[in-house]
């Protein structure tokens, strides 16, 4: 299953990467970081198509999806 990563220090908890998700793979959370601000979060990322839009939306570069191919990918070179 695709995974999701935030840097919690650069979201600015605008929530454009919840928005844009074509699956609903992703919401809001109930966590806020270091400023107060509300993190996004996996919702169910088994709907997640690895689309990437989330990635590309985000202003502040603090979200990433790595999909089960690019995992195999990095697993097969360690
Ligand atoms: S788009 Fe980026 S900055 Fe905005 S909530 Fe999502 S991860 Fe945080
Ligand atoms: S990669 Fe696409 S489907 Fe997956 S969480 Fe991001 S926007 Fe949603």
């Amino acid at each position: 299953m695709n995974r999701l990563y935030i840097n919690q220090d650069y979201c600015k908890g605008c929530l454009i990467c919840v928005d844009v998700c074509p699956k609903h793979a992703i919401g809001a959370s109930d966590r806020l970081n270091s400023k107060g601000y509300i993190l996004p979060d996996e919702i169910d990322m088994s709907e997640c198509s690895g689309c990437m839009l989330c990635e590309m939306v985000c202003p502040d570069f603090a979200i990433a999806v790595e999909t089960d191919e690019e995992a195999y990918r990095h697993g097969g070179e360690t």
